[in-house]
Parts: C-alpha cells; sequence; structure tokens
C-alpha cells in the first residue's frame, strides 16, 4: 500500500504530480485545496469561511485540517493514498502522525518537490485560481517559509523525504517521483 506525502511551495506542481501518480498507481489523492475549494463551491458554512481565507493566502485552522484529513484516510479503500497540500504546519505534522499510528500507516514516503522561486512565481501567474495574483501569491510564500517549512525538519529527522527537481517536462518529473517511491 502507498502512502505518500508530496511536499513543496505554492506552485511547485504537487497537485499535477500528485493527480498522476494517484492516476497511475490507482491512490486516493487527497488534497486539502481541492477539498476546501469545492466546499467554498457548494457554499458550505466551511466552504465560506475557507474561500476568505484562501484568498488572502492564509492557513485554515489546524482543527478543522486535521478532521477533515483524518476522515478522508478512515476511507481508503484503493491501493493507498497520496497526500497534497497537507500538512501545513507542524502542529498538523504531529496530528497526522497520531492519525498515522490510529490507522496502522507505517510506511510512508514524502516527495519533496523543489523548484526556484522565479519560476514558480511564473507559472502561479499563469494558472490564474482566484488566489494565484501578485498580493496573494507573495503572502502564501511568507506562510510557506514561516509555517510550513518547519514540516520539512520534521521528515527530514524521520528520514523519510526524497528531494525531486521539479524543474522539467511533467511526465519526465513523474518518472523520477515514480522511480524513486518503488
Ligand atoms: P493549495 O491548493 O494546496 O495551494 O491550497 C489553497 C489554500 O487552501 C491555501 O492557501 C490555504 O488557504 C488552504 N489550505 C489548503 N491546505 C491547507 C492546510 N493543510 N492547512 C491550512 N490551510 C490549507
Amino acid at each position: 500500500m502507498h502512502q505518500l506525502i508530496i511536499y513543496g511551495p505554492p506552485g511547485v506542481g504537487k497537485g499535477t504530480q500528485a493527480e498522476l501518480i494517484a492516476a497511475k498507481l490507482n491512490l486516493e489523492h487527497i488534497s486539502t485545496g481541492a477539498i476546501l475549494r469545492k466546499a467554498a463551491e457548494d457554499g458550505t458554512e466551511l466552504g465560506i469561511q475557507a474561500k476568505e481565507i484562501m484568498d488572502r493566502g492564509n492557513l485554515v485552522t489546524d482543527d478543522i485540517m486535521n478532521g477533515i484529513v483524518k476522515e478522508s484516510l478512515k476511507k481508503i479503500n484503493k491501493n493507498g493514498f497520496i497526500l497534497d497540500g497537507y500538512p501545513r504546519t507542524l502542529v498538523q505534522a504531529m496530528a497526522l502522525s497520531e492519525i498515522f499510528n490510529e490507522l496502522g500507516f507505517k510506511d510512508i514516503k514524502v516527495i519533496n518537490l523543489i523548484a526556484d522561486e522565479n519560476e514558480i512565481i511564473t507559472r502561479l501567474l499563469k494558472r490564474g485560481r482566484s488566489d494565484d495574483n501578485r498580493e496573494t501569491i507573495a503572502n502564501r510564500f511568507k506562510v510557506y517559509l514561516e509555517s510550513t517549512s518547519p514540516v520539512k525538519e520534521y521528515f527530514s529527522k524521520q528520514n523519510i523525504i526524497m528531494d525531486i527537481n521539479g524543474v522539467g517536462d511533467i511526465e519526465d518529473i513523474n518518472k523520477v517521483i515514480l522511480e524513486s517511491i518503488k
């Protein structure tokens, strides 16, 4: 069973790669951003609150995110899962470790996608999501540096993180990832 986390800065290609990996290996793609955007589209209370936070590039609370992920992980019935966009804080990373223990997931691998910030900003501006304007992008990078980068240290200490170059042809990058998680 594949137990994967895809990690990296906003716009590095986590969603694209996670989708490809999930399709090829028949995994559940758990994208917390996509779950929140769907909730916003559906107009649920969570969605309405989340939309405002997302449009500013800030983070939805850890408790809400941990709950969403726990429920999604309980329901896995494919060949495993790939978590995309979570954990984004150290508190989330520690909560996830507990969730993994509870559910018996012991073989976690973290794919760390790497790209230069200028390359990423160019990509994000092309994408055109409602949170892809210059001001929000700048804040998302700030939040990434301040709140999310400790997550990388947390995984590094557990020796489960693999660095992958995120610049280049999408299929080429995907091949490297698939090779590295074998
Ligand atoms: P993403 O699609 O991963 O770029 O996420 C888009 C936005 O959703 C983020 O900028 C946050 O506002 C929110 N979000 C997604 N995942 C999380 C998370 N794990 N913790 C807090 N907020 C999140």
